[in-house]
């Protein structure tokens, strides 16, 4: 009888340990296979995107096949889909579906576009709390690393959004986080914008964007492929601490951005500028410059992940006034313009 009862308490402990551990990106390798819900996001008269001739909906439900078919070639994974018909669809019905197969996790699947047609690259939308949030977040990376290695997508980084009523604002991911599955939004890229668009026009990229999506969570989840060739038993996918509070998204601009004349080419017409900015809320994330007072803007370029100054090189043409204005953009796309440069 001792024996029985040290033997339940040695498994309860040992559960507990795992449980614990599933927070910091769930390597957990147990017998029980692992319940993933891929959602394509839209369907039916819920087209998605519209901006190209083929709408989101198509997109998203053909990554979703390649990423189920990758997924299915590793050990103790159960791979649903939230429809495979071109159909309406509820949030709360796919929110529905995936506690009726008990999932660990839903994915859903997005193609971004902007007002502006300005922005680019790949971001994942993550609930706001708990272990949802740090799941999320850990998930989400895996994504992102493999948009931005595999496939050279500029990472836009990991989001919350809060709505007016101060819960999660995406519906499937508040859907999920009712039922207490992390569900995340995968927005792989940017259909309006030219550094994207490549991306989804031929069916390898979208293949290589089911891969991509099927690697996340094999990492993620430490799968091993059926044929041997990949074992992620071992990878230790980021570790994330549950956050005591929500997480808020950043609703504010950059708090200055400062631009400094460092050398001006009259010939050539290249400008070298310090550029320093601060923003305490969120990172900095893109930077563009104007040569007719903010009034059109260069394409967006990339700022030095994690740093506040960053050195530019600008070509402002001929033809045009001998000014220069500045512009820096948070991870959430929020403008601040720099003091005006005379050349
Ligand atoms: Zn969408």
């Amino acid at each position: 009888m001792k024996k029985i009862v040290a033997l339940i308490l040695s498994i309860a402990l040992f559960i507990t340990a795992v449980d614990a551990f599933s927070v910091q990106g769930e390597t957990v390798h147990a017998a029980k296979p692992v319940v993933v819900v891929i959602d394509p996001g839209h369907g039916g008269n819920n087209l998605g995107t519209d901006y190209l001739p083929i709408a989101e909906k198509f997109y998203t439900m053909q990554v979703a096949l390649y990423m189920k078919e990758e997924l299915e070639t590793y050990e103790n994974v159960e791979v649903y889909l939230t429809h495979t018909d071109d159909i309406d669809m509820g949030l709360d019905e796919r929110a529905e579906f995936a506690k009726s197969v008990n999932a660990d996790f839903l994915f859903s699947l997005h193609f971004n576009m902007s007002l502006s047609h300005a922005l680019y690259g790949s971001e994942v939308w993550i609930p706001s709390t708990g272990t949802l949030y740090s799941r999320g977040y850990s998930a989400a990376n895996e994504f992102l690393m493999q948009f931005e290695q595999v496939m050279g997508l500029f990472n836009r980084g990991i989001k919350t959004r809060i709505g007016s009523k101060g819960t999660d604002y995406y519906g499937i991911i508040k859907q999920c986080s009712l039922r207490d599955i992390p569900g995340i939004i995968v927005e792989h890229c940017h259909v309006d914008n030219i550094n994207d668009c490549a991306n989804i026009q031929s069916v390898d990229k979208l293949r290589e964007f089911g891969v991509c999506d099927a690697t996340a969570v094999a990492r993620y989840f430490g799968l091993v492929k059926k044929d041997g060739s990949q074992d992620y038993r071992d990878y230790a996918p980021l570790a994330v601490p549950v956050p005591q509070d929500r997480v808020y998204d950043d609703t504010t601009s950059p708090v200055y951005l400062k631009a400094k004349l460092l050398n001006y080419n009259n010939i050539s017409r290249y400008a070298t500028v310090e550029l320093n900015a601060l923003d305490e809320e969120s990172v900095l994330q893109y930077y563009a410059f104007s040569t007719d007072n903010g009034l059109t803007w260069s394409p967006l370029r990339p700022w030095n992940k994690g740093e506040n100054t960053m050195t530019v090189t600008v070509n402002i043409g001929y033809g045009k006034k001998d000014t220069l204005l500045f512009q820096v953009m948070n991870l959430y796309d929020k403008p601040t313009n720099s003091n005006l440069l005379n050349l």
